[in-house]
């Protein structure tokens, strides 16, 4: 069996430890980072004021396997990851609306 994996899409730290990493937990950020971050970018849009976010269903368990910047206004660019439904969804136009209420989600490599 291969050997679990995680690059945690926060921090870019790979993480050492093979059951957390398992789970996607990130030691560092003490967060399941990698889990997809659908939840964490309803979050944010809940907080521009949005009461509901048609098309962006959440919260989403699966895993986090494409990397994205999440940038806001006045808040620290941030790593996050997302299920590949949820990346398909935001290049279908998500990523357009979502930008119009101030948050820009950018694709990005795994460093
Ligand atoms: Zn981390
Ligand atoms: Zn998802």
């Amino acid at each position: 069996m291969p050997r679990e994996s995680f690059t945690c899409p926060r921090c870019g730290a790979a993480e050492a430890d093979p059951v957390l990493a398992t789970q996607r937990f990130c030691g560092i950020c003490q967060d399941f980072t990698g889990r997809c971050g659908a939840s964490l970018i309803a979050g944010a849009l809940l907080a521009t004021g949005v009461l509901e976010i048609p098309g962006w269903p959440y919260p989403c368990t699966s895993t986090g396997t494409e990397r994205w910047l999440l940038a806001r206004v006045a808040a620290a660019e941030t790593g996050i990851g997302l299920c590949a439904p949820h990346g398909d969804r935001l290049r279908a136009g998500a990523a357009s609306w979502m930008n119009a209420l101030g948050l820009t989600l950018n694709p990005a490599g795994w460093s």
